[in-house]
């Protein structure tokens, strides 16, 4: 496989942009090598600067659910465009895709289009303050909600311990109003609010944890943060950015609160609801968003929110991901996770296979993870070898150990197969990499 123009764009790159990224997992550090550069995606497939062919499992880190390039989106991009690129106005494509969500999604009564995830629960914190007129934010480590400054805080995930600043730039002050908890453990969700009475605004969570590898909440974790914000005056916004529209066709809130009969007060959404172009929302209690500017006393704007092509490729995907294609997924995860389980298993290298409805991990490790300090018993060198095993075989993993597999309903036989095939030999590197 050649990667001279890969390569070659890479040094370009680091010359004009930090890292020679514009996100940094893109940049391969935690599995080495250089990144491939894509530069076109037709179905379960993208192709890089050379001219190799790659099965894609990581699909922009979920919106291309439909898979690349599907016809119904771009025709539907193409004649957005050419009713022009943006107008600052209100316009129809922003109230559609609305509708959409709110039809599908429950607890979400009202909503906010933005451009991207991390704005959407920046947004939502900043009116769950508004809203109880509090300052604490409870979060769990190793949930992921952007790279908001408040929100970055992971480290220190001993109960009820005030996070330190995980990234620089981030100010101690900031992250001072963020309670960090173990994902998963109850009693310190209870101990936080026992201790902060009256202080804490909300408790954040990803509806299934899947930026630490895939972690699903434990049976009633998120039906408990309900009851527990609820009696302590706090809100629950539930970060589907990952799992909306993706762990089913109502999201991860499909799998757990609307069977248990618990709501979220907020939800973020992102990644599937652009279909590939920045979009991102905000929803959730009508009472709650009536906050809202120009109607209520918390600000909040975007010069490109609801922006007319992007609205048309996110309503264009959701109305394309059917039941059809929900069960699709299922079977494609499954068939995936089955015959990666199987490879690794026979070359004996310690795993261990965790889902959330559609979406997927694979823990180098062998103990069930239920949280982020468990997540990290992963042995990150032999998943670095089998990176770059399935790599050269061509077939695109996320670059790190600690992100989600993504099918999409493009993923036919033939890339199955490139799948099937490739994955002994990485197995088998895996193991000789083993720790
Ligand atoms: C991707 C992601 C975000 C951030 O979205 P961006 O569009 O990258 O800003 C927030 N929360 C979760 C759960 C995510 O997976």
């Amino acid at each position: 496989m050649t990667t001279s123009a890969s390569a070659a764009l890479f040094e370009r790159a680091s010359v004009v942009t930090p890292g020679g990224v514009n996100s940094p997992v893109r940049a391969f550090r935690s599995v080495g090598g250089t990144p491939r550069f894509m530069s076109s995606g037709s179905g379960a497939r993208i192709v890089d600067a050379d001219g190799n062919s790659y099965v894609d499992l990581v699909g922009s880190w979920g919106p291309m659910i439909l898979g690349h390039g599907h016809p119904d989106v771009i025709a539907a991009v193409h004649e957005a465009a050419d009713r022009g690129l943006s107008f600052g106005t209100p316009g129809a494509g922003e109230v559609a895709l609305a509708e959409e969500i709110v039809a599908r999604i429950d607890p979400v009564e009202q909503l906010r289009l933005v451009s991207s995830g991390t704005e959407a629960t920046m947004s939502a914190i900043r009116l769950a303050r508004g809203f109880t007129g509090r300052d604490k934010i409870v979060k769990f480590a190793g949930c992921y909600h952007g790279h908001v400054d408040a929100l970055l805080a992971s480290a220190g995930s001993g109960v009820a311990t005030f996070a330190l600043p995980d990234s620089a730039g981030v100010t101690a002050a900031t992250t001072a109003e963020v309670i960090v908890l173990p994902y998963n453990d109850i009693a310190a969700v209870r101990s936080a609010f026992a201790e902060n009475p009256g202080r804490i605004a909300a408790i954040i969570t990803e509806a299934a944890a899947a930026n630490m590898g895939v972690v699903p909440p434990l049976p009633g974790f998120n039906r408990a943060l309900a009851e527990i914000a609820h009696s302590g005056g706090a809100l629950l916004i539930t970060d589907e950015v990952m799992t909306g529209f993706r762990a089913s066709r109502t999201g991860m809130f499909g799998l757990d609160g609307a069977v248990e009969g618990w709501q979220p007060d907020l939800m973020t959404f992102g990644k599937v609801i652009g279909g590939g172009l920045p979009v991102g929302a905000f929803g959730g209690r009508a009472d709650v968003m009536a906050l809202l500017a120009p109607d209520g006393p918390v600000y909040q704007a975007g010069t490109l929110s609801g922006n007319p092509v992007a609205t048309a490729a996110g309503l264009a995907t959701l109305r394309g991901c059917t039941e059809t294609v929900y069960a699709r997924l299922d079977e494609t995860a499954r068939t995936v996770s089955d015959l990666a389980s199987a490879a690794l298993s026979r070359a004996g290298v310690p795993h261990r296979v965790q889902r959330a409805g559609t979406l997927f991990s694979i823990f180098f490790t062998e103990v069930e993870v239920t949280d982020y300090d468990l997540a990290r018993t992963q042995d990150t060198a032999a998943f670095a070898a089998f990176f770059h095993a399935m790599l050269d075989a061509g077939v695109y993993l996320p670059p790190s150990a600690y992100e989600a597999w993504f099918v999409s309903a493009a993923h036919d036989v033939a890339a199955l197969e490139v799948i099937e095939a490739a994955l002994p030999a990485a197995a088998r590197a895996a193991a000789a990499a083993a720790g």
